[in-house]
Parts: C-alpha cells; sequence; structure tokens
C-alpha cells in the first residue's frame, strides 16, 4: 500500500498550502506525494501514474517552490502536446499561485498570434506552458531566452514524442542551461519512451505509482457494444437517449467522421458539437469553453481531446470507433472517473475488432465486458418514467423550467366535455408522448448479427434541397407526424430535387400513410417506396 499524507506533511509553502486548501484537495495522491518529495530534493523523474490522478499538481508545486518571485526571468517551462493542455495546465497552476500574486504564467502554442503572445511575454513572467513548435518559433524570433531555466517538465512525454515532436524536444533541451531538473510524466510510458528520455536526463528517479498492473482506474467501468458498422450512429443514439448523460465525450478516429456524427446528432436536435485538429484555434477554443460551461453537453472529438484534458462530470466515454493505437484506449477513457470519482466508457466494436479488443485488455490489464443495446421497449420505459416523473413536478407546482399545469385546462375539460373519461385522456396523452414504433430495428432477433438492412427499408421523398429541406426537417417532420423517435429515423440522403429516408421497415407504410400528400416548407409532399433500381 501506499502511504497517504497531506499536503501539510510535505514541507512546502504556507501560500501554496493555503490554495490548495481552497481547491479542496485533502489527502495528497501518491504521484504528487513522490514528485514532491524528490523534486523538492533536485533530482530528475520520471513518473507514471493513472489518468486524473493529479499529475498537473504534482509537477507544479514543486515548481513554484523553486521560483524566485523577484526574478522576473522565466524559470519553470511545461511542454504539452496540444494547445488545450497548455491553457489547462497554466489554469491550474495559477490557482496554485492564488496567495504568490508575484509569479506569473503565460502560454504560447501554435493558431494564436504570436505578437500577441510577445508583448504578453514582455510583462515579465517566471513559467511558461507551451507546446514545443511555438517556443521553438519564439526561440528562432529570440524572443524567448532560456537561460534562466531550472525546471523543465514533458507533460504527456510519450504523445510528445509519438506525435513527431522528438527533434523539436531535443532542440528546447539542448538548450537548456545546466544543471537544471528535467521531468517526464504521463499514464502510459513504453521502455523506448523512457530510453529517450534518459539522454536528457540525470541518474532519473523513475516512479510508477500504482499498486496494482492496471493501467485504467477501477473507477471507470468499462463495457463493449458488438455492432454492424452502419448501426453505430443508431446504437450511440440509443445509449444517449437511454442515459441523458450531463456530458459525455465521444471518440472518433478521423476529423471526418467526429464531424459527421456532430451534424448528425445536431440535426435531430441533440446538444451535441465537434472538436478536431481541422477547426481554427479560436472555434476550438470556443467549443471547449461551451463544454466545459455544459452548453454543449456531448462533445464529439477526435484525439486532440483523447489526452490529458480534464474537464468535471464527464459521466461517460464513447469510443465510437475502437482507437488505433492501445495508448488511447486509457487516455481517452480517462477523461472520466477523474480524481477518485466513478465514470463509464462503451466501446463499440465491429466484426473482427473484438480481437484487437482482447489486445487492448490484456495492455490495460482490465476487463471490459460485453453488453447488448437497450432495446425500444427499455427505452421507452426510461421515457416513461421520466415523464411521470415531470408530469407530478408540474402537478406538484414544480419547477420555473416546467410549464404550469393550469395551461391546458380548457382543452382537457373540451375534451371531457365531449364525452372522454378524463383517465383516458391522460392516458391518450401518454401514448401520444412516448409512441415507438412495434419492431426495433436493432433487436428481437440476434439483430447484432442479423444485416442491418433488412429491418429498414428506404422512402423516396419528393422534396429536396431546391425546396430548402434539410435532414433536421425530414426527422424533425416524421417524428412530429408519425410519432417515430428521432433516434430510430436511419440514414438520410439529401439530393436536389428528392431526398431518401431510411426507416424501419415496420413503420414505413404508417410514414407514407401519413405524410403522402402533407406539405413542408409550402411544398406538397410525395412519399413513397424508393424503387430498389
Ligand atoms: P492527471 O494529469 O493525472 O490526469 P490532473 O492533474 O488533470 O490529473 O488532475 C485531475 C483532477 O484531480 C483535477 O480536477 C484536479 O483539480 C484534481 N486533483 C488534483 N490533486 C488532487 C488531490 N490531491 N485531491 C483531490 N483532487 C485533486
Ligand atoms: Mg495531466
Amino acid at each position: 500500500m501506499e502511504e497517504s499524507k497531506t499536503f501539510e506533511e510535505l514541507n512546502i509553502d504556507e501560500d501554496i498550502l493555503e490554495a490548495v486548501r481552497d481547491l479542496g484537495y485533502e489527502t495528497a495522491t501518491p504521484i504528487q506525494i513522490s514528485c514532491i518529495e524528490n523534486l523538492l530534493k533536485g533530482y530528475d523523474l520520471i513518473g507514471q501514474s493513472k489518468t486524473g490522478t493529479g499529475k498537473t499538481a504534482a509537477f507544479a508545486i514543486p515548481m513554484i517552490e523553486l521560483i524566485d518571485p523577484d526574478d522576473r526571468r522565466m524559470q519553470g517551462v511545461v511542454l504539452c502536446p496540444t494547445r488545450e493542455l497548455c491553457m489547462q495546465s497554466a489554469e491550474e497552476i495559477r490557482k496554485l499561485l492564488k496567495y504568490k500574486p508575484g509569479i506569473r504564467v503565460v502560454s504560447v502554442y501554435g493558431g494564436q498570434p504570436i505578437n500577441y503572445q510577445i508583448s504578453d511575454m514582455r510583462k515579465g513572467f517566471q513559467i511558461m506552458t507551451a507546446t514545443p513548435g511555438r517556443l521553438l518559433d519564439h526561440l528562432r524570433r529570440h524572443t524567448l531566452k532560456l537561460d534562466q531555466v531550472q525546471m523543465v517538465v514533458l507533460d504527456e512525454a510519450d504523445e510528445m514524442l509519438d506525435m513527431g515532436f522528438k527533434e523539436d524536444i531535443d532542440l528546447i533541451l539542448s538548450q537548456m542551461p545546466e544543471p537544471r531538473q528535467t521531468v517526464l510524466l504521463s499514464a502510459t510510458m513504453g521502455e523506448d519512451v523512457k530510453a529517450i528520455a534518459r539522454e536528457f536526463m540525470e541518474d532519473p528517479v523513475e516512479i510508477r505509482t500504482s499498486e496494482d498492473d492496471h493501467l485504467t482506474v477501477d473507477e471507470i467501468s468499462q463495457e463493449y457494444f458488438d455492432v454492424k458498422a452502419k448501426m453505430k450512429t443508431e446504437a450511440l443514439c440509443r445509449l444517449l437517449d437511454l442515459e441523458m448523460p450531463e456530458r459525455a465525450l465521444i471518440f472518433c478516429n478521423t476529423k471526418k467522421k467526429a464531424a459527421e456524427i456532430a451534424e448528425e446528432l445536431k440535426s435531430r436536435d441533440l446538444p451535441a458539437d465537434a472538436l478536431h485538429g481541422d477547426l481554427k484555434q479560436a472555434q476550438r477554443d470556443l467549443i471547449m469553453r461551451r463544454f466545459r460551461s455544459g452548453d454543449i453537453k456531448w462533445l464529439v472529438a477526435t484525439d486532440v481531446a483523447a489526452r490529458g484534458l480534464d474537464i468535471h462530470g464527464i459521466d461517460v466515454v464513447f469510443n465510437y470507433d475502437l482507437p488505433d493505437e492501445m495508448e488511447f484506449y486509457v487516455h481517452r477513457i480517462g477523461r472520466t472517473g477523474r480524481a477518485g470519482k466513478t465514470g463509464k466508457s462503451y466501446t463499440f466494436i465491429v466484426g473482427k475488432e473484438i480481437e484487437k479488443l482482447a489486445q487492448i485488455q490484456e495492455y490495460t490489464g482490465s476487463k471490459v465486458t460485453p453488453r447488448t443495446l437497450p432495446t425500444l421497449q427499455e427505452i421507452e420505459a426510461v421515457h416513461k418514467n421520466r415523464l411521470l416523473q415531470e408530469v407530478r413536478q408540474i402537478l406538484k407546482g414544480g419547477s420555473p423550467s416546467l410549464p404550469s399545469a393550469g395551461k391546458y385546462m380548457a382543452d382537457v375539460e373540451a375534451l371531457i366535455a365531449d364525452g372522454f373519461d378524463a383517465k383516458a385522456v391522460a392516458s391518450a396523452l401518454m401514448a401520444k408522448l412516448l409512441y415507438t414504433p412495434s419492431a426495433d430495428p436493432l433487436s428481437k432477433r440476434p439483430a447484432l448479427i442479423v444485416s442491418d438492412s433488412d429491418s429498414m427499408v428506404k422512402l423516396y421523398f419528393s422534396v429536396g434541397r431546391k425546396q430548402g429541406v434539410r435532414v433536421k426537417d425530414l426527422v424533425g417532420l416524421i417524428a412530429a407526424k408519425c410519432g417515430v423517435p428521432a433516434a430510430s429515423v436511419g440514414h438520410i440522403d439529401i439530393l436536389e430535387t428528392f431526398s431518401y429516408v431510411d426507416v424501419p421497415s415496420s413503420v414505413a407504410s404508417d410514414v407514407i400513410g401519413t405524410l403522402d400528400g402533407d406539405t413542408i416548407k409550402g411544398f406538397k409532399l410525395g412519399v413513397q417506396m424508393a424503387s430498389s433500381k
């Protein structure tokens, strides 16, 4: 067992202790104990500890201890693989500096105007968080000097080397003064990375702070779903529908896929958006801010969001695609279950990927258990309970976010005056609100093996782009008029003057019967089975 210590026992400055108390940290985590003790003694260090175990404070506290606040030259450098991490680490360091106003932190990363950074640096600072590329830019422009650096930290060290930053990092470290302390941290670290790291380190202390051989924390439950490639989005919608997570991260392997899934979710009016490397820096910042604030609940991302990000309250991490590299599985799911909290991870696998998942389990030392997707009936039951709960709240005069019970009283009285029974009216309203088609495109038969195409049928709609029709409009129309849940509407292809919409076969004739002859955006709508040619 690891010993446990309070921060007070760690021989750190009272101003820092005060800030740590304000942050609500009680005991130091094992990596924090090792880092603080060893770095204060002046050693170099290679540290591996699981995701969410507080590695930032582990290096930041001793770094702050080292710094001379009266000298406004750069004394500490933190290299990070992504711009988001640069900003996040700087924020955490600033929180620890709450009672040390003399120490200033700046961040430099690509995508932000270099002149802005230069004027920010001119105000004087002691700590910099940086991506390696941008730090080198500043060195080449002579807008930055390394000669006073006492400590350099490579956070997510293995990732920076994997991303091809090795030459940049070599160049940066070779220009650092000696003696200085070099620190390498990550949740995953192969022998090769350690070997490379040793070139720049002097007799480093090596720490691996886990009592077991697992790379993932026990607080994260890990489950997988064996699905057909074509049904992944349906599966995703269904799980989101079932759980309604307050915050979820959905990882895809490509930027294109991430953008596509986010669009798909948005077209169904779900609170989702995408984060990937093709977006401009300002957009990335905005999306991160909106995700942190809860404005975006479900973020569909590439691996730019896999490393290091610390966002409170992520309930579920989805691997929509199984990651190509095993380490990424560890980092992706590590965005939940942080600082001792619990979290869930759901991984979709298609066919032979089960073998890759077995390798991942061997690598992480933890088990991923199989699960079947919820049926439409199960989802309906969940919706029903949610609805009943809200109705009870409305009846009790409940919450300001809900309508008042009196609003439709006159309409209900009119129905009753027509001779309908009040109970029957209430039940009919619930039936209307909760309607789900009887056949489930996914379940019943061993649905995950059956070809999915035979349970979905393609319908022809006589409107398209020219009529200003979007995916959202068609999903909305089908949901509103036919009672088919948005999540059950399949792929939609909007062409110039017509569109194709996949719907579960069991509701196809209902949809045709209801919508053929209807209007959309002022245009008369024709709906029929798409011909097979
Ligand atoms: P890692 O880099 O190991 O993934 P972070 O440094 O991002 O972890 O910290 C994860 C979360 O834990 C952060 O929200 C941080 O504020 C919190 N945290 C850090 N140290 C402690 C502590 N000693 N006690 C409680 N929470 C902590
Ligand atoms: Mg970290």
